[in-house]
């Protein structure tokens, strides 16, 4: 009888972004293997489970995603937990269909548990809705990045046609983005965000417009990070001082983290 692998979202970052179903799992893991971009605390909630991490930040390369897969299935024989820890949500941008098809393939018994996605954070610390009555009625979320063998895609399709676009992946080729967007008839002076390190006290939040995108990328971005595009990401003055924004502040996990 093999375990069963949980793919568990980690969340965007901070760790107390993390849903009480993913915090019940990974008490009693037995095993977990966790994406580089998950926060350590999360991981150090597996709190008897050996730990392994897997996946280079970015890492797209299929033979080590194979090899992830294969790690699965083998733990899965071996133990009754098994997680796979995975930043934001498994399900967008995550690979997790190939885990799931590798898993079912060897009758392997597998379960999903949402995470919150980084666009969302993004959002929340925007404070800037996503959709916006009467004017932003549609999101595409997006990524221009090609996996090694794979076919380039029409990733700005979706983007063209919607009032908002979040790119995920995307600070690595801004030019072509800005480039892209600009040639699909995108205003120059469209309003974008750039928010790296979504959720973290590192977070960093820059605005910009279409034509000005690449400029403001070249100043360097470390941490991962999200484009948001749309007339609603133009910048925000903030309406409450500094001080009081952070007794706002929610997070019990960077209050004291
Ligand atoms: N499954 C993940 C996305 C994985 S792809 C999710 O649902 O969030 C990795 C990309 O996600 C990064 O290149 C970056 O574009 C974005 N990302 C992940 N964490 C982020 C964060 N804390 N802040 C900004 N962008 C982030």
């Amino acid at each position: 009888m093999s375990g069963i692998v949980y793919l568990v979202g980690a969340g965007p970052g901070a760790p107390d972004l993390l849903t009480m179903r993913a915090a019940r799992l990974l008490g009693p893991a037995d095993i977990v293997f966790h994406d580089a971009l998950v926060h350590p605390d999360t991981v150090a909630l597996a709190a008897r489970a050996e730990k392994i991490a897997v996946g280079k930040r970015c890492g797209r390369h299929s033979t080590a995603q194979q090899f992830i897969n294969k790690r699965l299935v083998d733990a899965a024989r071996k133990h009754a937990v098994v997680v796979r820890l995975k930043g934001g949500d498994p399900m967008l941008f995550g690979r997790a269909q190939e885990e799931i098809a590798a898993l079912e393939a060897e009758g392997i018994c597998c379960e999903v548990v949402p995470g919150i996605t980084a666009a969302l954070a993004a959002a929340a610390e925007l404070k800037t809705s996503l959709t916006q009555r009467g004017t932003a009625r549609s999101v595409t979320f997006a990524t221009p990045r090609v996996g090694s063998g794979q076919h380039a895609s029409d990733w700005a399709n979706g983007l063209k046609a919607s009032d908002a676009g979040i790119i995920y992946m995307g600070v690595g080729e801004a030019q072509a983005i800005a480039a892209t967007l600009l040639a699909a008839g995108k205003s120059p002076g469209l309003p974008v965000a750039v928010v790296e390190d979504a959720s973290l006290p590192t977070q960093c939040i820059r605005y910009t417009t279409l034509a000005a995108l690449p400029r403001l990328v070249a100043t360097g971005t470390t941490g991962p990070a999200l484009i948001l595009l749309g007339p609603q990401f133009a910048a925000r003055t903030p309406v409450v001082a500094e001080a009081d924004r952070d007794r706002c502040r929610v997070s019990s996990w960077a209050a004291t983290g």
